[in-house]
């Protein structure tokens, strides 16, 4: 049995980014750019109209703000007149459209006075903008990027903001940290599938649609093998199969009962044991381990326990930060927010072991206070199902008495940001 800082440490130093790939800019939402994306165009590509109104000549505008011009185009967005504003005259412009040359501010329709807000092509228009500065409501060429500039650096994450601005920079493909195939392999001859009410000695195999949502909600794409019996060879050829993705999400079987059979079968598969075994509660019969592949890739091997509540609290502390580095998040990204908090009621805590129990949080940043929630043990996702965080209670004391500052792990789905 190790300590739970060093199981760390013995998974961070096997983690590496998966190779990049280029892919379609549409497929790569939420990933991590492994290369900058880099403008073709100056955006915006000429000088836009920002507000409908009139694109008129700063000189024509008196010191009051007042004018009385020509008009003499009528631009939608989409038009791209050449037109030249001569002194004295003006476009009627709406938003999105290139300003003619000659003018170079917008003022915008509500300063149109006496009625002449419908003024068009060949009519006349008064204007009254008593803010009117020069360059008003025009956004510049290149104001938000020149062409050639990297618009979003190696390491960026495709949020939708980043998205859009690869798609405004024309880029059609990324180069990204590819998205992770995760396979989830649940073990036990007791176990039926969620359809199934279970009959005497059987169980719903609950952890194989909850670890795929824990994957999928970190942005990894879920392959999930189902269920298999306690017996050599089944287990053996579905292993077989979950070590051609990045990483094998076992559930089950990693205890010291007779029909404990997954750390032989993987060491059979020539998965190599990094540990087993992790001073922790719950989780304490976890297993991890590495699998060379014949392309090269290596699959990271988690054997998770069983008990439901033992599996995710081990997914949570050991599978996601290989899954965030995988994806090619920085390794202060990697891991549950931490942060402080008050114990708003005594806590369970254990004598030999680190706990990481359900709480609930109230309060702001700065001041949270954590609300143990009721909790039996590995077995229960009660608790945990509408936890805000685990609290994380160092070993050697049976109960932390109320108003004890404690470390809690915000559960979040995704990396979100946080510092
Ligand atoms: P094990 O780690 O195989 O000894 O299992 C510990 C406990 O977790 C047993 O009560 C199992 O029935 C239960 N368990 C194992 N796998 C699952 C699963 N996929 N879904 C729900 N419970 C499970
Ligand atoms: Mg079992």
């Amino acid at each position: 049995m190790i300590e739970l800082s060093r199981a760390l440490d013995e998974i961070a130093a096997r983690l590496a980014p998966l190779p990049a790939r280029r892919m379609r800019l549409g497929e790569a939402a939420g990933l991590r750019l492994a290369a900058p994306v880099v403008a073709d165009t100056d955006s915006p590509p000429w000088d836009r109209a920002m507000m409908d109104g009139f694109a008129v000549r700063s000189p024509d505008v008196s010191a009051d703000g007042a004018a009385e011009l020509e008009v003499v185009a009528d631009l939608a967005a989409g038009d791209a007149s050449r037109l030249q504003i001569r002194p004295g005259s003006c476009a009627r412009i709406m938003t999105g459209a290139p300003i003619p040359p000659g003018s170079d501010a917008v003022v915008p329709i509500e300063c149109a006075v006496d009625g002449s807000a419908a003024a068009r092509a060949g009519g006349r228009v008064r204007l009254l903008d008593p803010r009117f500065r020069p360059g008003q409501h025009v956004a510049r060429c290149g104001d938000a990027f020149r062409a050639g500039a990297d618009v979003l650096p190696a390491g960026a994450r495709l949020g939708p903001a980043a998205v859009g601005l690869a798609a405004e920079a024309g880029a059609t493909h990324v180069v990204v940290a590819p998205r992770p195939r995760v396979a989830i392999l649940s073990t036990g001859s007791e176990l039926v599938p969620v359809e199934a009410l279970p009959g005497h000695g059987q169980t719903r195999n609950s952890n194989g649609p909850m670890l795929a949502a824990a994957v999928a909600g970190l942005g990894a794409e879920p392959v999930v093998l189902g269920a298999v019996a306690d017996r050599p060879e089944p287990l053996r050829a579905m292993v077989a199969q979950g070590l051609a993705a990045d990483m094998l999400l076992l559930s089950g079987g990693v205890s010291a009962g007779d029909y404990d059979l997954v750390p032989g079968v993987l060491a059979a598969c020539g998965v190599e044991r990094v540990f087993h075994k992790v001073r922790l509660k719950p989780g304490k019969p976890v297993w991890f381990g590495v699998r060379t592949r014949g392309d090269g890739g290596r699959t990271l091997v988690f054997g998770l326990p069983g008990n439901p509540a033992s599996s995710l609290v081990c997914f949570e502390l050991f599978a996601r930060p290989a899954l965030a580095a995988l994806l090619g998040h920085p390794p202060e990204r990697r891991h549950l927010p931490r942060r402080r908090a008050r114990l708003a009621a005594a806590a369970k805590g254990a004598e030999d072991r680190p706990v990481f129990a359900p709480c609930r949080l109230e309060g702001a940043e700065g001041d949270l206070r954590a609300w143990p929630l009721p909790w039996s043990g590995s077995s229960d996702l009660v608790g945990l199902a509408v936890a805000d965080a685990l609290l994380a209670l160092p070993a050697g004391a049976k109960r932390v008495e109320a108003g004890t500052e404690v470390e809690v792990r915000l559960l979040t789905d995704g990396f979100g940001r946080h510092p």
